[in-house]
């Protein structure tokens, strides 16, 4: 089909079948499992995901895709559903889901948070999005990508970076290169918050500014003696504390808030 990439929708379409072939590879899909495949766009991974698995889900917002998705020959194999991934129930279809996109790069952060709230019904995901993304969310502290996407994300899933992606692969090419990464839930792993919203309140506020300490962005909520209380120098940046002491911060927080109340 003839059809003029839309910016506004982020469409760069894949071309490059040792990269398509390494991310079919890497979902490791069975037949039976329940596949979402975010904006399918021309079908570069449906193509090759409906060889793999009977059943497949895809979302895509543009209609003249969504007309040209309409009269591909396996119908009965897919469903289409269409508009915007960000508006989308996740938990409208049922059973544990692997969830697999190269995704428009200028929605990327707010759709992997809205995934976030249906990790207990995710099997894993996996995405092609800008590198200066998957390095973000994948840094460890102590690090210049280290921040607040990094803790939150690293508070729902386990993440790796899987392949790196030129910007030769696309059509047309983006202006940045591109990475795909693996991420599979596990809640748990840096510890358990009593109030999500409150963690991701302490994270804003931590990392305000990078450069000033966290005695000076957290003043007025927290002291010196309360962090040191959960294992924190005061006297440190946002970007050399690890995800664990500020899940235990943001515990101590929420305590103090219960008893105040
Ligand atoms: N999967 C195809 C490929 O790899 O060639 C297309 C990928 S392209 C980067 C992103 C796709 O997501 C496009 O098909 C675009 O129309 C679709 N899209 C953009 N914004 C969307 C949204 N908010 N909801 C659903 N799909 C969206």
């Amino acid at each position: 089909m003839q059809h003029i990439a839309r910016k506004r929708f982020g469409q760069n379409f894949l071309q490059d079948k040792g990269i398509i072939t390494a991310i079919i590879n890497a979902a490791n899909i069975k037949e039976t499992d329940t596949v979402i495949e975010i904006g399918p766009g021309l079908g570069a991974l449906t193509m090759p995901l409906l060889q793999r698995v009977n059943h497949l889900h895809v979302i895509e917002i543009d209609k003249d895709i969504i007309e040209y998705l309409r009269k591909l020959p396996n119908q009965n194999q897919i469903d289409i559903h269409d508009g915007d991934v960000l508006r989308f129930d996740f938990n409208s279809i049922a059973g544990k889901k692997k969830i697999i996109g190269n995704l428009p790069y200028n929605i990327s952060t707010p759709l992997l948070f809205k995934l976030s709230d249906y990790v207990d019904n995710i099997i894993d995901m996996h995405f092609m999005l800008q590198k200066e993304v998957v390095e973000r969310i994948c840094a460890l502290p102590n690090s210049k990508d280290y921040g607040r996407l990094s803790v939150i994300l690293q508070y729902f899933f386990d993440m790796e970076k899987i392949i790196d992606v030129p910007p030769a692969a696309f059509e047309p090419a983006p202006k940045v290169d591109s990475a795909v990464v693996r991420m599979i839930p596990d809640v748990g792993r840096i510890g358990i918050v009593d109030d999500i919203n409150e963690f991701s309140r302490l994270l804003t506020k931590a990392f305000a500014m990078r450069r000033k300490t966290l005695r000076n962005n957290l003043k007025g909520i927290v002291s010196d003696e309360e962090m040191a209380q959960v294992g924190i120098d005061a006297n440190l940046r946002p970007e050399d504390i690890n995800p664990q002491n500020y899940v235990l911060l943001s515990n101590l927080l929420h305590e103090k808030t219960q008893n105040k109340g």
